[in-house]
């Protein structure tokens, strides 16, 4: 997407399209990666001397109140950000920290016990050892699992 339609896509979605919104849209588009706060800031803040981290967090969350990202707490304390693309799983691999998207269709889960509650986030994700860090493994020889 050009700056245009995704200024376009800010406004549609209620939010003002300021310039270092715009910035952080653009990244998630062309990186379509899970980025932290900080990774963000440090892919941005060469070309945007004056992009602060508390612009980045405030953007971050206006971007998942509003739908635009989801946000995964996937290692203690650090939130990762990915484009909202429809629910889907993640596989973390342990050894390598790579973070795989992968499609599932959530079963619509009637949870008794939650009866009234509003449910705002739901995650799966599944943490093992990727097939890449796998065929390393075997090759070495290594079993340290
Ligand atoms: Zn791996
Ligand atoms: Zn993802």
């Amino acid at each position: 997407m050009d700056i245009l339609k995704l200024k376009e896509f800010l406004e549609k979605n209620n939010i003002k399209p300021t310039y270092q919104r715009l910035q952080i849209l653009k990244l998630f588009e062309t990186e379509k990666s899970h980025l932290t706060a900080d990774e963000i800031y440090m892919k941005l803040a060469l070309e945007n001397p004056s992009l602060s981290k508390a612009t980045i967090y405030n953007t971050l969350s206006i971007f998942t109140e509003h739908d635009l990202l989801n946000e995964l707490v996937i290692s203690k304390g650090e939130s990762r950000y990915d484009i909202a693309k429809g629910f889907h799983g993640h596989f973390v691999c342990k050894k390598c920290k790579g973070i795989y998207d992968f499609d599932v269709e959530l079963p619509d889960l009637e949870v008794k016990e939650l009866e009234g509650f509003e449910i705002t986030v739901k995650n799966l994700t599944y943490y093992g050892v990727c097939a890449n860090c796998k065929a390393v493994q075997s090759v070495d020889g290594v079993n340290d699992m």
